[in-house]
C-alpha cells in the first residue's frame, strides 16, 4: 500500500516513525508512506497557500491552485487509480467499516486542511469522498490522516507481531475485546479471574466470548442489533 498525504506541515507524519507498530511496518516496506507540501507548488513569491474568503468572515481559505498542483504531483507518482480523499469534519464518519473501505485501495492520497478549509471548487473537481474521524473539529487534518493510517496499517498482511491481534480486538466480529490480564496474579485483593489461571483453553474462550458479549452489550448496544454470530461462537456459548 502507498500513502500520500498533502500537508502543509509533513514533519508531523514523522510521529509514525518514533515507534511501535507503524514504525516497523513503514522500515519494512510493508506501507509506503510520501508527503507533498502545497507550499512547494505556489506561484508567487512569499509561497502563500491561503487567502480571504469571498463574502467576509473570519479565517482564512486554502486557495486552489497550489493544493491541485500538489495534488496532480502526488497522482503522477502513486498512479492514476489513486484515490483522493479530502479529511473534513463534513466527511463519512472514520469507524471500522471505513478501515475494511478505505483498505481496497491500494493508493491513497489524502488532503490534510487547514485554516477554514480548503476552497469548495476542489472538493466538487479533486476529491473523491471526504472522511472525518469524529465530530468536533481539529486545527488541521495531519492528526486525521495519522489516525486512519495507524488503523489501516493494524490491518497489513505482516504489521502486527501476533497476526490474530486484530482479529480479535474491538469492533472486529462486530464486538469489543474481553478484558486481559497480566502479572502478578493478585495485587492488593485484586485477583485475576481464576478460570484464566486453569489452563482450560476451551472454558476460557468461552468465558472471553462471553465477557465480549457482556461488554458489547453494556457500552455500545447498538452493535449487538447487527450481530450474527458464527456458529463457532454459537456452540462456545450453549457448551
Ligand atoms: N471550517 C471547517 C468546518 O467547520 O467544517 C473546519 C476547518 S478545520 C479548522 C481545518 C482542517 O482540519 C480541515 O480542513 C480538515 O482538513 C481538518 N479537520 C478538522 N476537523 C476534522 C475532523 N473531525 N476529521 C477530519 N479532519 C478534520
Amino acid at each position: 500500500m502507498h500513502i500520500g498525504v498533502i500537508t502543509l506541515f509533513p514533519q508531523m507524519l514523522d510521529a509514525l516513525r518514533c515507534g511501535g507498530i507503524t514504525a516497523r511496518a513503514l522500515e519494512r516496506g510493508l506501507l509506503q508512506l510520501s508527503t507533498w507540501n502545497p507550499r512547494d507548488f505556489t506561484h508567487n513569491k512569499h509561497r502563500r497557500v491561503d487567502d480571504r474568503p469571498y463574502g467576509g468572515g473570519p479565517g482564512m481559505v486554502m486557495q486552489v491552485q497550489p493544493l491541485r498542483t500538489a495534488i496532480q504531483m502526488a497522482i503522477s507518482v502513486l498512479g492514476q487509480d489513486t484515490h483522493v480523499i479530502y479529511l473534513s469534519p463534513q466527511g463519512r464518519r472514520f469507524d471500522q467499516n471505513g478501515v475494511q473501505t478505505l483498505l481496497n485501495y491500494p493508493r491513497l492520497l489524502m488532503v490534510a486542511g487547514r485554516y477554514e478549509g480548503i476552497d469548495e471548487r476542489l472538493i466538487e473537481q479533486d476529491i473523491d469522498e471526504e472522511w472525518s474521524i469524529g465530530d468536533y473539529v481539529l486545527s488541521g487534518g495531519e492528526l486525521a490522516a495519522m489516525v486512519i493510517i495507524d488503523a489501516l496499517i493494524r490491518w497489513l498482511p505482516q504489521a502486527l507481531g501476533h497476526q490474530e491481534s486484530a482479529t480479535t480486538d474491538s469492533f472486529y466480529n462486530g464486538l469489543l475485546d474481553h478484558p486481559h490480564y497480566t502479572r502478578p496474579e493478585e495485587l492488593a485483593g485484586q485477583k485475576v479471574p481464576a478460570i484464566l489461571l486453569s489452563g482450560n483453553h476451551a472454558q476460557i474462550a468461552r468465558w472471553r466470548h462471553k465477557q465480549a458479549l457482556g461488554k458489547t452489550w453494556r457500552r455500545c448496544p447498538q452493535l449487538l442489533e447487527q450481530l450474527e454470530l458464527t456458529a463457532e461462537q454459537q456452540q462456545l456459548l450453549t457448551e
